[in-house]
C-alpha cells in the first residue's frame, strides 16, 4: 500500500456535468462563452432539481476519486451557488468544495466567493467591487485575444488570488504573478479538447509561480484529477521537460489548496488522518528509480484501496471489486 495525500481539483464547472459530450463539433466560443454560448442556453433551461442532482454526482465522483478539494465555478449567479450547496448534502464528509459563483440573479447568495468567465466581462469599477469577494478567480489568457485585451493586468490590478489557464502568458508575466503571489490552475486536458493550445510548460515549471491542477468542464473532462496530472506529465515530457514529476505531484497535493488559502491535507505525524491508500503491486516505493513517476503514472482510481477522513475509513472501488 502507498499512503497519499488528497487531491485538490483547483478549477472545475460541476454544473456542465448535467450535459455530458455536448456540442462535441463546436469551438470554445460557441460552446462556453457567456451567455450565448451552447453551455449557458442549456443551463437556463433546466430545472433547479436537475442542477442539484448534477453538482451531485460530480461531487460524488470526485469524493470516489479521492479528492481532498474541489474549486468550483458555478454559473447562474445565485441559483448556482445555493443549488451546489444543497448537492452537498447528498455527499460524504471529507470532501471540501469552495463554491465560487459569478454575477447573477441572486448573487452572492451561498458564494464563497467569486469565479468569473473574463476579467474582460467587466468594467473596472464592477471588478473592483466584485474582487472583494475572497477568493477570487478568473479564467485568463485562455485564447490569444483574451491576453491581448489585457485580462491578466485586470486580474492582477483587482486583487485576484489565482488565474486559471495561462495558454498565452509569457515568462514577464509569469515572473510578474510569482512577484505578487498569484497563482496559476493549469487544465491541459480541457485546453486540447478546446483545441486552442497549451501553457508555456517549460516557462511554467521553472517559474515559482504556484500552480494547481484542474480538469474544467465536466461536460467534456471527467472529474478524476489523477488523469489530468498524468496528461500534464506526458505534455511536460514533449516538452523536453526531465523531471517534473515532483513539481506535478506538488501542484496536485499542496497548491491547488494554497492558491485559494485553504490548507493542503498533508500526512504530518500527529495531524489529522485524512489521506489516501493506494494498492501497489510491488510492496513498497522503495526499489524504484524515480519514485515519484512511478506514482504519477500508475496509481489512479483503478487502485484506489480506501480513502480516510479524520480517522474514518471508506473502503473504494478497487477493494469492491476484489481486484487486490
Ligand atoms: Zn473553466
Amino acid at each position: 500500500m502507498a499512503a497519499v495525500p488528497q487531491p485538490a481539483n483547483a478549477h472545475v464547472h460541476s454544473a456542465d456535468y448535467l450535459y455530458q459530450e455536448y456540442g462535441v463539433d463546436l469551438g470554445l466560443e460557441e460552446l462556453v462563452a457567456p451567455p450565448n454560448g451552447l453551455k449557458h442556453r442549456l443551463l437556463a433551461s433546466s430545472s433547479r432539481e436537475a442542477l442539484v442532482d448534477a453538482a451531485r454526482r460530480f461531487y460524488r465522483e470526485s469524493w470516489k476519486a479521492g479528492v481532498g478539494l474541489v474549486v468550483d465555478f458555478r454559473e447562474l449567479g445565485g441559483l448556482g451557488c445555493l443549488t451546489a450547496r444543497e448537492a452537498l448534502d447528498g455527499v460524504e464528509g471529507g470532501l471540501q468544495v469552495l463554491i465560487l459563483g459569478r454575477p447573477g440573479p441572486g448573487w452572492p447568495r451561498g458564494c464563497d466567493g467569486l469565479g468569473i468567465s473574463s476579467p474582460l466581462d467587466y468594467s473596472e469599477s464592477e471588478l473592483a467591487s466584485l474582487a472583494k469577494h475572497r477568493p477570487a478567480m478568473a479564467h485568463v489568457a485562455e485564447t490569444r485575444d483574451s491576453r491581448l485585451g489585457g485580462d491578466l493586468e485586470l486580474a492582477l490590478r483587482y486583487g485576484f488570488d489565482g488565474v486559471v489557464h495561462g495558454v498565452y502568458l509569457d515568462r514577464g508575466d509569469l515572473e510578474y504573478m510569482r512577484s505578487r503571489g498569484v497563482g496559476l490552475v493549469l487544465c491541459v486536458r480541457s485546453n486540447m479538447w478546446h483545441g486552442i493550445g497549451l501553457p508555456p510548460l517549460t516557462d511554467v515549471i521553472g517559474s515559482g509561480v504556484t500552480v494547481g491542477l484542474g480538469t474544467d468542464n465536466a461536460s467534456w473532462i471527467p472529474p478524476d484529477v489523477w488523469e489530468e496530472a498524468r496528461a500534464l506529465l506526458f505534455l511536460a515530457r514533449l516538452r523536453g521537460v526531465k523531471r517534473s514529476a515532483r513539481w506535478i505531484l506538488e501542484s496536485l497535493l499542496v497548491g491547488g489548496y494554497r492558491i485559494v488559502g485553504s490548507s493542503p491535507k498533508l500526512i504530518v505525524e500527529g495531524g489529522p488522518a485524512r489521506f489516501l491508500l493506494f494498492h501497489i503491486s510491488h510492496g513498497n516505493l522503495g526499489g524504484m528509480g524515480d519514485p515519484y513517476y512511478w506514482l504519477l503514472k500508475r496509481v489512479g482510481m483503478h487502485s484506489l484501496y480506501a480513502r480516510i477522513d479524520d480517522g474514518r475509513v471508506h473502503r473504494l472501488g478497487f477493494a469492491e471489486a476484489g481486484v487486490y
